[in-house]
């Protein structure tokens, strides 16, 4: 239904789960109990499944790179992360070579978006430098880092 919330899909959803289930709550006099039935038609109601709608969307050779991109940063920083999961938990060496192998995985295919969105590696770290002035100064602490004013940073981000 366009113009709803994804709060008030919630609560309908909750709603409608409620419903379905409200038997079960008035002759056992007890609360819901989640089981795999009902997680799954909960599941199958927020779906995204306009499928037609996806397919177009599928077709925009921009929205294409940018998954591309995408993609590519999730599985290579699964690598590197795979490296260091080696090290700590199995006990090996730390492989240096593989890290900056990965590295230059992750550059590869942020050039890719950067491309796309038509930005130079240059203002992206620009603007992440003074993102970061804005939140900290010059000195990290542990309470900037937890009450940020996000409407600032996103200003810097959006000059
Ligand atoms: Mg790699």
């Amino acid at each position: 239904m366009p113009g709803r919330s994804l709060h008030q899909d919630y609560i309908l959803i909750s709603t409608l789960g409620l419903l379905i289930h409200s038997n079960i709550v008035v002759l056992q006099n007890k609360e819901i109990q989640m089981d795999n039935k009902l997680y799954k038609e909960l599941v199958l109601k927020t779906e995204s499944k306009d499928f037609d709608s996806i397919s177009s969307r599928l077709k925009d050779k921009r929205a294409l790179r940018l998954l591309h991109g995408s993609c590519g940063i999730a599985t290579e920083a699964g690598e590197l992360l795979d490296a260091m999961k080696k090290h700590i938990f199995y006990g090996k060496e730390i492989d240096t070579v593989n890290i900056v192998e990965e590295i230059g995985d992750l550059m590869w295919y942020s050039a890719i978006l950067l491309d796309e969105l038509g930005v130079e590696f240059e203002d992206v770290m620009d603007k992440n430098i003074n993102k970061l002035r804005a939140r900290y100064g010059d000195k990290f602490s542990e309470k900037s880092a937890t009450v940020r004013n996000l409407d600032k940073e996103r200003e810097i981000l959006e000059k």
